[in-house]
């Protein structure tokens, strides 16, 4: 599934289930995630409450739903969520931090 099939998707899914969604209520679904996220990777880390395959499943299902959260944040918010990434991406990947490691492309 591409960026824009799944704001697609997330927007109808959304208007079905949650049609009175706000930004804060999106925003905090992501945080929320984030959390779920460091939690995986901490219990991996101290290897304990579950094994590895464990945390990395849980560690999973937070990716997943980080972005499904940012997508429906976008749809709330009426951004475009390929557009973001794309742009993002970019500006991103144009930094070589080896090459000039004070700003990432000049020095
Ligand atoms: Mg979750």
């Amino acid at each position: 599934m591409n960026f824009k099939d799944l704001q697609t998707k997330n927007k109808a899914w959304l208007q079905h289930n949650f049609p009175n969604n706000t930004p804060e209520q999106a925003a905090l679904g992501l945080a929320e995630e984030v959390g779920e996220l460091c939690h995986a990777i901490l219990k991996i880390s101290q290897g304990i409450r579950g094994d590895f395959d464990l945390h990395i499943s849980e560690a999973k299902d937070a990716i997943g739903d980080i972005t499904i959260f940012a997508t429906s944040l976008c749809n709330i918010m009426k951004l475009d969520y390929n557009e973001i990434v794309t742009e993002t991406a970019n500006q991103v990947f144009s930094r070589d931090w080896v090459k000039y490691p004070f700003d990432g492309k000049t020095r």
